[in-house]
């Protein structure tokens, strides 16, 4: 994996500014969201914990292939944008080309914003503008192998 993730800071700007378009979901709805959509992308569900630390970020283990959220109900991260962010990092570590891409790069994008529009009310084209508009590179297509 590239140790280079030139645009994370812009990612986590941008997600500030449109978190209140989506909607917050209950810690019983996560776990059929999380199954749904890695259902759709084609990959082994990851483990969830919760981390009673709230000050702790929602991150993702590729090695545990684990997904772990602060614990606490209507905390920021029980969102659908925060869930999917992490569901898309797990899709992105499970593509065989996942060693020549940035944590928060273009690939992790194209997948992140496909989730948004699969699971949330928000069109994958709208949202690719939007990005961009902050500086935030999408790809075009993912290479397929
Ligand atoms: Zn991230």
């Amino acid at each position: 994996m590239s140790t280079r993730d030139t645009q994370v800071k812009r990612v986590y700007a941008w997600q500030n500014v449109i978190r209140h378009e989506f909607s917050e979901i209950s810690e019983a709805v996560i776990p059929h969201l999380i199954k749904a959509a890695c259902e759709y992308s084609e990959i082994q569900v990851p483990r969830l914990r919760y981390n009673v630390n709230m000050s702790s970020m929602a991150h993702y283990r590729p090695g545990e292939h684990k997904i772990t959220l602060p614990g606490s109900a209507g905390s920021w991260s029980h969102r659908t944008d925060t869930v999917l962010h992490e569901v898309a990092h797990a899709v992105h570590r499970c593509r065989p080309d996942r060693e020549e891409h940035e944590t928060h790069g273009p690939e992790f994008m194209y997948i992140y914003l496909d989730l948004l529009d699969q699971f949330t009310d928000h069109e994958f084209f709208a949202l690719v503008k939007d990005a961009r508009i902050h500086c935030i590179e999408v790809a075009d297509k993912l290479t397929t192998n």
